[in-house]
């Protein structure tokens, strides 16, 4: 057998399994309604939590921000490709979080990458919960280090791990939110493990950055905490409604990964004109709380309506509301009913999650409306 025919069998296999992923064709800005393949839909896929990914005032920023910077960064960081927009960013996210430094990535994915094999290596450990993002369990394969998984938020069994590893540098790396479940990390808890076995504790908080906390300030303002043995990873591609990421801890740490991390050194600098634009989201993040109030209330509708309905909602108090089906079949089926009645809402299935816990990931948008929510309660109630 050909390469080519080899992957059109391995595809087919996907068909039979309904495990075949497919693009739709987005032909709007991203928001609550969308053009899709020549049609409207109300959408609740994205994780533009805070309706910002066709902001108008960060449109217009990132306009400007051409104008000043042109297109393209055209070299790496560390070559010159570091313009004033990148570095303003940065000083404004270490003040957003209220770390001593902030280093920007082109993607969570890289940041991932990058952060994780700059601090550990061959003779160091990894720990990481179950359900964490693929980025983060790609970044610790990469790294070489020992990898341990431990059951979703099983404290007991970290502590285990941690007791048993011979390895000199510990780093336990979670998801802060948990991105196909919605639930929030026992931050405080792990970091305390981490004092107490001299580990480090590294929080993906791509979902929680702008959406939790006081002022969106995300989960470390959520539990009030402040520790120098966190490391704090965030994205802008989601409650931001831009694109790209960040590290931010100590002045050592943000210089360390200057100097090592690959996926910063190795990579051109993302568009200047993105972290202008950023610096007006961050300030929209800060200031309209009423976007965050939204969202709770949007959350207890949900929740409300689909009380006594066939399938459970996932318990969570963010903006991910997975609705639990079980079947890979079952769970496209259904999506494919709403689809039918205009409304977008992702199956979820294996490997993304686990088997037999196939999905519906409504995610809620400030962008939605208490209608919108409405539609979408009374079409999951007449399609069961
Ligand atoms: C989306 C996501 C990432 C990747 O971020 P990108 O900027 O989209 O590359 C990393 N971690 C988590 C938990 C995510 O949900």
């Amino acid at each position: 057998m050909t390469l080519h025919a080899e992957l059109a069998a391995e595809l087919a296999a996907r068909d039979g399994e309904g495990l075949r992923r497919r693009r739709r064709l987005l032909e709007s800005p991203q928001r609550a309604h969308v053009r899709v393949d020549g049609r409207d839909y109300l959408a609740f896929c994205s994780n533009d939590y805070l309706g910002l990914a066709s902001d108008p005032r960060i449109v217009a920023a990132a306009k400007e921000g051409a104008e000043r910077y042109g297109v393209g960064a055209g070299a790496s960081h560390l070559i010159l490709g570091h313009a004033a927009a990148h570095h303003e960013l940065e000083a404004a996210l270490a003040a957003f979080t209220g770390l001593p430094q902030a280093l920007l990535f082109s993607t969570g994915y890289m940041a991932n990458m990058g952060v994780v094999s700059a601090l550990v290596g061959r003779g160091d450990a990894v720990f990481a919960d179950r359900l964490n993002h693929a980025s983060l369990n790609d970044a610790a394969l990469l790294s070489r280090a020992a990898f341990r998984r431990f059951s979703h938020n099983d404290l007991a069994a970290l502590e285990r791990l941690l007791l048993s590893t011979p390895a000199r540098r510990r780093l336990v790396i979670v998801d802060a939110v948990f991105s196909m479940d919605g639930d929030i990390a026992p931050v405080p808890d792990l970091l305390e493990l981490c004092v107490r076995h001299d580990a480090y504790l590294l929080i993906d908080d791509a979902h929680g950055f702008g959406v939790l906390g006081a002022q969106g300030r995300g989960t470390m303002a959520h539990f009030g905490i402040r520790s120098d043995r966190l490391i704090y990873m965030a994205t802008l591609g989601k409650a931001a409604g831009v694109s790209g990421a960040f590290v931010a801890g100590s002045e050592a740490l943000a210089e360390s990964l200057v100097q090592q991390a690959r996926t910063y050194i190795y990579t051109t600098a993302t568009p200047p004109l993105l972290a202008h634009a950023l610096l007006t989201s961050l300030k929209i993040i800060e200031q309209e709380q009423w976007r965050r109030e939204r969202l709770h209330e949007l959350a207890q509708r949900l929740k409300q309506g689909l009380q006594g309905a066939p399938w459970r909602l996932l318990p969570s108090d963010t903006p991910i509301q997975p609705l639990l089906v079980g079947g890979n079949a079952e769970a496209l089926a259904l999506s494919a009913r709403l689809a039918g009645e205009g409304l977008l809402v992702p199956a979820i299935r294996p490997p993304t999650v686990p088997q037999g816990t196939a999905r519906l990931r409504i995610s809620l948008s400030a962008d939605h409306g208490i209608d919108d929510v409405d539609r979408l309660v009374s079409a999951l109630r007449h399609t069961a």
